[in-house]
């Protein structure tokens, strides 16, 4: 299988963690009084928001709001990408593990 990364990921540091990416919780979910069920990382901006089995999707919604198109996942030992633009998911050599949160 060829190693292929999306475009969108062009220019962005991939081997830290935006500095805003401390939240260990969907902030939407916090506002909104939902319950998420995984949480997923904006690789731009550092947006925390929850997936698509999860009532509210607020990292879907970031996507549409910001128009960040990748996202990884910040679950405990996942470390795979995924980008809403190219509906492409992906691995990286070398990407750090997300950060072990509760
Ligand atoms: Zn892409
Ligand atoms: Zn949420
Ligand atoms: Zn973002």
């Amino acid at each position: 299988m060829a190693v292929t990364i999306c475009q969108h990921l062009v220019g962005l540091s991939l081997t830290s963690f935006p500095p805003s990416a401390t939240p260990d919780a969907c902030e939407d979910c916090l506002r909104e009084g939902t319950r998420w069920v995984a949480l997923r990382l904006c690789r731009e901006c550092g947006h925390v928001g929850c997936c698509d089995n999860s009532p509210g999707r607020h990292a879907t919604a970031h996507f549409r709001l910001a128009g960040h198109p990748v996202i990884r996942s910040y679950e405990p030992g996942e470390d795979w990408y995924w980008c809403y633009l190219d509906q492409f998911a992906f691995e990286l050599e070398g990407a750090p593990p997300a950060p072990s949160h509760p």
